[in-house]
């Protein structure tokens, strides 16, 4: 596994966001914190509005801006996901048809 954390511009710490990317198949997520800054009540309230499907504004997400610093990492993850998902997918088809070669031997 590969972590990038990247810190938002406004520099709150809450809006830090965690890229990981899966080193074996290239599978790459995005976690973020959820909000605990309002008080409890308040916090019920929301998560009663996102249970409700009731609109908001700005929707039912934060949002975390990248630093200009932080975009060459982060285009350096996506490629090396992207690299790594074409090279599962290559690997998954060669063995599919492989395994479909094999089959269609056996029925002959
Ligand atoms: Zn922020």
């Amino acid at each position: 596994m590969e972590f990038k954390y990247l810190t938002c511009k406004c520099g709150d710490f809450m809006h830090t966001v965690r890229f990981t990317l899966d080193t074996e198949d290239g599978e790459l997520w995005i976690e973020t914190h959820m909000n605990h800054e309002l008080p409890w009540y308040m916090r019920a309230w929301v998560a009663l509005r996102y249970v409700l499907a009731m609109p908001t504004k700005y929707g039912h997400f934060d949002v975390s801006m990248i630093e200009p610093k932080d975009v060459g990492d982060l285009r350096d993850m996506l490629d090396c996901a992207e690299a790594l998902q074409s090279k599962t997918m290559a690997s998954r088809t060669l063995r599919q048809t492989q395994e479909k070669h094999v089959t269609t031997n056996e029925v002959l």
